[in-house]
C-alpha cells in the first residue's frame, strides 16, 4: 500500500494549511511519509497574475520550520521538498536552487512564454491563439518538460500531462491524435535518457480532467521505458484529504506493471515497494 505523498503545499505557497497543520493531517490519515513541496521560486512575471510562488527568503524560513517538525514528529517521515518552476533560462533556476538543503526537487511546467497552462480554463484557452494553434502550444509544453528533465536540476517531473486539465473528452485538442501521442512519446524518451522520475499525481482526479496525471497509456509507456515514478496528491485545500487518491494511483501503477516507487532523501532516490507496511505513528 502506498502511504507516501511526495507532493503537498502549505501556506508558504498556495496551500491552505500551515506546515504543522499539514503534518498533523498526514499523521491522522496514517501516512508514513510526506514531502512538503511548496512552489519555488518565481523569478519572472507571467502575463497573468499568479499567487502561488514564494521568495527565496520566505522559502528558507519555511525550511527551518519543516526541520523543526522533522524533530518533533515521530512515525511520519517529513522530507524537505520544492516544486520548482520551468523558467526559460534554466541557469536562473540553478542559481535559485543553489545552497538550498533539500531532500526532493520536483519540476513542473506551469507557465510557458507567459501562458499559464493550468490556472483557469479561460487562460488555458488563450494558448491556442498565442501559439497559433493547439498543436504548437502543446508541443511547446512537452518540449519544455523534456528540457526541464534534461537540466539535471530536478528529481521528478510533476503532473506530466497537466495540459489535459481542461480537456475532458478531448474538448479542445484530441489526445488520441498522432501528433499528441508523438509529442508525449518524444518527451518520455527524453526523460528516460535522463533517469529522472515522473510523478503519478492524483490532483487530476479532482479536476475537470477527472483522471490521474499521467493517463494510463502514458504510464504504461513510461514503464516500458523503465522510467521510475514518485507519487503525490498535490494537496492544497483544507477540504481535500492529504492522502486523496493514493489507492487509485497504486492501482494504475500496478496495472501499468510497476511494483515500486521512489522517495528521495538528500536528493538520493530510494525504491519502496507497494507492500512496505506503514510504520507506527505518534504525534510527539
Ligand atoms: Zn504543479
Ligand atoms: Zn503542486
Amino acid at each position: 500500500m502506498i502511504t507516501w505523498n511526495l507532493h503537498a503545499h502549505t501556506t508558504t505557497s498556495d496551500g491552505d494549511l500551515s506546515a504543522e497543520e499539514l503534518v498533523q493531517r498526514a499523521v491522522d490519515e496514517g501516512l508514513s511519509g510526506i514531502a512538503i513541496t511548496d512552489h519555488f521560486p518565481f523569478p519572472y512575471e507571467p502575463d497573468q497574475p499568479v499567487d502561488w510562488a514564494t521568495s527565496r527568503r520566505v522559502f528558507e524560513r519555511h525550511l527551518r520550520v519543516v526541520e523543526a517538525l522533522q524533530h518533533k514528529v515521530d512515525g511520519l517521515e517529513i522530507l524537505k521538498g520544492a516544486e520548482v518552476e520551468y523558467v526559460p533560462s534554466l541557469d536562473t533556476l540553478a542559481h535559485w536552487l543553489r545552497g538550498l538543503d533539500l531532500d526532493f526537487v520536483m519540476g513542473g511546467v506551469h507557465i510557458l512564454d507567459g501562458w499559464v497552462v493550468d490556472w483557469s480554463e479561460e487562460i488555458f484557452c488563450q494558448g491556442r491563439k498565442r501559439f497559433g494553434g493547439w498543436r504548437t502550444a502543446i508541443e511547446c509544453y512537452y518540449d519544455a518538460v523534456g528540457e526541464l528533465a534534461e537540466s539535471g536540476l530536478v528529481d521528478s517531473i510533476a503532473h506530466l500531462d497537466v495540459v489535459k486539465k481542461y480537456n475532458p473528452q478531448s474538448r479542445f485538442f484530441d489526445e488520441d491524435a498522432p501528433w499528441y501521442r508523438r509529442a508525449v512519446e518524444h518527451c518520455l524518451e527524453r526523460i528516460a535518457r535522463t533517469g529522472v522520475a515522473i510523478e503519478v499525481n492524483t490532483a487530476g482526479l479532482r479536476r475537470p480532467a477527472a483522471d490521474l496525471y499521467p493517463s494510463d497509456w502514458i504510464l504504461r509507456r513510461a514503464r516500458e521505458l523503465e522510467i521510475p515514478v514518485t507519487v503525490g496528491t498535490d494537496f492544497h485545500r483544507t477540504h481535500d484529504r492529504v492522502s486523496d487518491g493514493l489507492s487509485v494511483a497504486e492501482a494504475a501503477l500496478r496495472a501499468a506493471g510497476y511494483e515500486s516507487f521512489l522517495i528521495f532523501r538528500a536528493r538520493q532516490a530510494e525504491t519502496l515497494s507497494f507492500s512496505v507496511p506503514s510504520q507506527d505513528r505518534a504525534w510527539a
